[in-house]
């Protein structure tokens, strides 16, 4: 998937609960282009969706009628590290080909630049040939668990497993060009993103212009 010469593509990433989802809709409202890989993934999975033939195919019992018992998928790749590589195998091209169709979107409405949020952007193969620069949405891992826990009600095993699964706060620091500090109240995090957004219209105007003087 090719980005760089034609829309400015900012990679939006954080573990779970940090605040992915509340900084991509302040970028919204801002006029970014969201590009969310989950709602993507969401969307192919969904009832008679265009990923479900395929993940019938390669896993026994967990499609009826069309619809995906998502609990039961979910606990076989988090269990196998082999099932999880065949779902992506299934789901990954496809998310690929959405994602793209978004840009050519993106690039039809002229939107400044566009967020693409991705959960797992650092863990995933060859993230940075599709992505300009990536910002972190950090927070310490009691903020993570108790928002998590208490907003949203998930057990706290099961939110305390998923962080394990995935990368460490510190190897993520190391890898983000931006970080946001979502420690605070939901008006720092709105500011901070207020501020990304200048950098990034200024940035994206400025790719635009050595695009077009090179064509
Ligand atoms: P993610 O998309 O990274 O999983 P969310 O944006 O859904 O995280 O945030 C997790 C929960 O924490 C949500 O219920 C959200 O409203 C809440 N939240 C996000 N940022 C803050 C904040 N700065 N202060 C308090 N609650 C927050």
């Amino acid at each position: 998937m090719t980005t760089k010469s034609d829309q400015f593509v900012v990679g939006l990433t954080g573990g779970i609960g940090s605040g992915k989802s509340s900084a991509a809709a302040h970028f919204a409202r801002l006029g970014a282009f969201i590009v969310d890989a989950d709602a993507l993934s969401h969307s192919l999975t969904q009832a008679n969706g265009p990923a479900i033939p395929a993940i019938a195919d390669a896993f026994a019992c967990v499609v009826t009628n069309g619809v995906l018992d998502r609990a039961a998928l979910r606990q076989r790749v988090f269990e196998q590290p082999s099932e999880r590589a065949k779902l992506e195998t299934i789901l990954h091209p496809m998310i690929r080909a959405e994602t793209k169709a978004a840009l050519v979107s993106a690039e039809a409405i002229n939107a400044p630049y566009v967020i693409h949020m991705v959960p797992l952007l650092f863990e995933s193969k060859g993230y940075a040939d599709r992505i300009d620069c990536a910002v972190l949405v950090d927070v310490d891992e009691a903020t993570q668990v108790e928002r998590v826990t208490r907003i949203r009600g998930v057990p706290l095993t099961t939110v305390k497993q998923i962080i394990a699964s995935q990368m460490s706060r510190a190897d993520k620091l190391l890898l983000a060009q931006f970080v946001i500090d979502n420690s605070g109240a939901e008006s720092m995090l709105e500011q901070q993103v207020s501020n990304l957004h200048r950098v990034f219209t200024a940035n994206a105007t400025l790719a635009k212009m050595q695009v077009t003087e090179v064509q």
